[in-house]
């Protein structure tokens, strides 16, 4: 990739589509503690795979450094994840580091977390006492031989909810709860998830099967589409749509009219949303990418570890921003997704 020009610094900063630079997600290890097929199969993610090295992670202090400068950019949102960002040791000192920074328009920063629940009993109340906001909760079924199959670590769904329900206790409220379904391996489980997360005040999102890197064994056919489900649940209950919290949120949002549940679809695949895409993804090794499909990324470790000033790293990932066109979702058909396959990078590197 070319290295971006300087000096493009603006707090009205727009990419070529005109979309802002909102949202950034920050990936604090490439490792994980499940094998879930759809994301790290074991058959790729075994013993002899080689995840990075400490000394390519960026510290702390380098992400909470980037994050401040992305809040001068005009960023709002931070979203911490992996692999599974509660593998990482003391994660609630980054937390802490994060949580204290405000944005330049006074706003404090909305700063959440993507896990999959393994070690939240354990580690609940001291994020929450770090100032971690808000809480997203990755769970693909509610039977726990289903969940151990996906999973493919033979976890427990039940140590999962307790997760949750040490994040209750810890004070989070209006935790997400994410469901990946693929055709064939999960969608039985749409209605025993609504029904067991029904009355629990958690907001279930359901999640397109997405073609991220290369070993995930997509096809447009293992999609099971949100208008299906949508389909699935009408033919059971009533229902009503919500108006988007904010523009360009990812989510369309739908309630039960008997306030039971709140729950939204995330159709990445068959509606793509990169018109309002306003995220940027930050690898564990500080490698900068503008879409979850690129094959590249900037490399803003090396800036970091090269002393560049403040304004300096600002103007370059302005540069950066300024120049992005992705709209991968957008241009995808099954014959895009397999001719990129070998450029694309793993989402456990990238941050899901
Ligand atoms: N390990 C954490 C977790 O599972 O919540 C955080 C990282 S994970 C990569 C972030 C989110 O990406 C999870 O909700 C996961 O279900 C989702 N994800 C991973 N691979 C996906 C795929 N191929 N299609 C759609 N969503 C995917
Ligand atoms: Fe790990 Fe999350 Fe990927 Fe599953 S989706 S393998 S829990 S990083
Ligand atoms: Fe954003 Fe890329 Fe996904 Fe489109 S494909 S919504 S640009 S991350």
């Amino acid at each position: 990739m070319p290295a971006p020009e300087p000096g493009l610094v603006s707090s009205l900063l727009r990419d070529q589509l005109g979309r802002r630079l909102h949202d950034l997600r920050v990936s604090v290890t490439d490792r994980c503690n499940f094998r879930c097929s759809y994301c790290m199969p074991k058959s790729v993610f075994d013993r002899d795979y080689v995840f990075l090295p400490q000394s390519s992670l960026l510290s702390f202090e380098e992400i909470h450094r980037l994050v401040r400068v992305f809040l001068m950019l005009g960023t709002e949102k931070v979203r911490i994840t992996g692999g599974e960002p509660l593998l990482r040791k003391h994660l609630e000192r980054l937390i802490e580091m994060l949580a204290s920074l405000g944005t330049p328009s006074g706003k404090p920063l909305d700063l959440t977390l993507t896990t999959n629940g393994a070690l939240l009993r354990r580690k609940a109340r001291n994020l929450r006492e770090a100032g971690l906001s808000r809480l997203t909760v990755s769970l693909d079924a509610i039977d726990d031989r289903v969940f151990r199959k996906m999973n493919d670590v033979e976890f427990p769904v039940a140590d999962v909810l307790d997760g949750l329900n040490a994040a209750n206790e810890a004070g989070f409220t209006d935790i997400k709860v994410n469901m990946v379904v693929q055709r064939g391996v999960n969608e039985h489980q749409i209605l025993p998830m609504i029904e067991y997360f029904r009355h629990s005040g958690h907001i279930l999102r359901f999640i397109e099967f997405m073609d991220v890197g290369s070993s995930n064994g997509w096809t447009m056919t293992s999609v099971f589409s949100s208008s299906e489900i949508l389909k699935l649940v009408e033919s059971q209950y009533r229902i009503h749509q919500l108006a988007e919290n904010y523009a360009g949120e990812v989510a369309r949002r739908w309630a039960f009219d008997d306030g039971s549940l709140e729950f939204g679809l995330i159709a990445s695949v068959s509606e793509p949303f990169c018109q309002s895409c306003t995220r940027a993804r930050l690898s564990t090794d500080g490698r900068l990418y503008s879409c979850l499909f690129a094959s590249e990324g900037w490399d803003l470790r090396s800036l970091l570890r090269g002393g560049t000033p403040d304004g300096d790293l600002a103007a370059s990932i302005a540069a950066f921003w300024h120049q992005r066109l992705d709209r991968y979702s957008e241009l995808r058909t099954e014959a895009t997704s397999s001719l990129r396959k070998r450029q694309k990078i793993e989402m456990s590197y990238i941050g899901g």
